[in-house]
């Protein structure tokens, strides 16, 4: 069959973390399934790079965590009003990455178990059609750049993060930036400086910034520092606020700003067989700013929701709207809630707060453990 007439069970917009896993998952499955990816990998994505150990924990067991090139992490520093904070379990609490590499690490992990990966390639139009022969409609995308024929398909998982378009193509969300949180990071190629005992590698260092609603970071890898500033400010006082906190540094990129969407709870992640996940859906944890969790997660919940439709013959956009409901919206107001609690314990008992992140990391927090129910 010409590849022009093939239709696709699943095609995923975006090969990020949140595209990778649900190709993964779906392929693994049997359906056949295609992920667009506008960039080619390695692409660079503005993200302190931690991988929390919930994160970690959500990723499929026959994933090779030993293939990461990453740190674990095994401190956590707060600084705040000149005095630093630290909490060291003897556990690991995440590993901290470079997200160009483990994002393609992910994708390739996805193409392995037999998802089509088409890189470089931006989706431009989507357009959903109804046939005799198919009554569930069909979906057709097509990409910006040219030589690539239309793709069809009966499923469509739009993962392309905070500024990707399936939801506008597909009405479930607004076009421009939907309000939401901002991050601005900057990786700097440096030995990390050993500016006291256990701030080498694997240490992560936070700055609580609650007038800014946020907080900065200083992560230490190996051989770079991931260092940024997350809040509810414009671009232009965060950079203010990062300036603050560190020196202008030759050998860095200079710190990009990027969304930190996190009020998607709130929204509808489906319509008919379309469904949203990760930053494309606005999964953002508010007080940390961690996605990468939120993004694992709602890929598994759109698998099964694809799997029951399957099964069922009901829209996958309905299930997953559903899933999502239960599994984000009851939590948010209390994660919102949590979050401004949390902001204020910073301004007045700071060194609590080493040990309440490493509980968020863990799943622990009591206004977080409502979020395990999922498998
Ligand atoms: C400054 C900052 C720091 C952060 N730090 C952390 C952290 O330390 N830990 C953590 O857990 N989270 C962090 N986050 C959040 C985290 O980066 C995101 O939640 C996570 O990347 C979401 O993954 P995703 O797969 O949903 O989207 P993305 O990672 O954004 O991937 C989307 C993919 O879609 C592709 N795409 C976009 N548009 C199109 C299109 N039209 N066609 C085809 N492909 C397209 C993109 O190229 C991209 O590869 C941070 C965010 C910011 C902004």
């Amino acid at each position: 069959m010409p590849e022009s007439e093939r239709i696709y069970d699943l095609a995923i917009v975006g090969g990020g973390p949140a595209g990778s896993l649900a190709a993964a998952l779906a392929a693994e499955a049997g359906l056949s399934t295609v992920v667009l990816e506008q960039k080619k990998m390695p692409r660079f994505k503005p993200c302190g790079g931690f991988v929390s150990a919930r994160a970690l924990s959500a990723l499929p067991p026959d994933l090779d965590l030993g293939r990461i090139t990453g740190e674990p992490v095994h401190t956590i520093r707060v600084n705040r009003g000149g005095r630093s904070f630290d909490y060291r379990p003897a556990r690991r609490l995440g590993l901290l990455v470079r997200r160009e590499y483990f994002d393609r690490y992910l994708l390739h992990y996805a193409a392995g178990k037999g998802a089509l990966i088409l890189e470089g390639h931006t989706l431009k139009g989507l357009d959903e059609a109804k046939t005799t022969a198919q009554p569930r409609g069909l979906y057709t995308l097509t990409a910006a750049e040219t030589g690539l024929a239309p793709i069809t398909a009966r499923y469509v998982i739009g993962a392309d993060g905070s500024m990707g378009r399936c939801g506008i193509l597909s009405g479930l969300r607004k076009p421009g930036i939907n309000p939401c949180g901002r991050g601005l990071s900057e990786i700097v190629e440096t030995e990390p400086e050993i500016k006291a005992p256990g701030s080498g590698p694997g240490t992560l260092i936070f700055y609580p910034l609650p007038l800014l609603g946020g907080m900065g970071w200083s992560f230490n890898g190996s051989t770079w520092i991931n260092r940024g500033v997350g809040g509810l400010l414009g671009p232009g006082l965060l950079k203010k606020a990062y300036l603050n906190l560190f020196d202008e540094d030759k050998n860095g990129s200079g710190p990009s700003w990027w969304p930190l969407p996190f009020l998607g709870p709130l929204k509808k992640a489906g319509r008919r067989n379309l469904l949203l996940i990760g930053d494309a859906a606005g999964l953002v944890e508010p007080f940390s700013g961690e996605g990468l969790f939120n993004a694992f997660k709602s890929a598994v919940l759109a698998f099964n929701a694809i799997k029951e439709a399957e099964k069922t013959g009901l829209e996958a956009g309905e299930i997953h709207n559903h899933l999502c409901k239960t599994n984000f919206r009851g939590a948010f107001i209390l994660t919102l809630a949590g979050s401004i609690l949390l902001h204020s314990r910073a301004l007045v008992y700071p060194a609590s707060m080493p040990r309440r992140m490493a509980d968020l990391m863990e799943n622990k927090l009591l206004f977080n453990r409502y979020f395990q129910s999922w498998t």
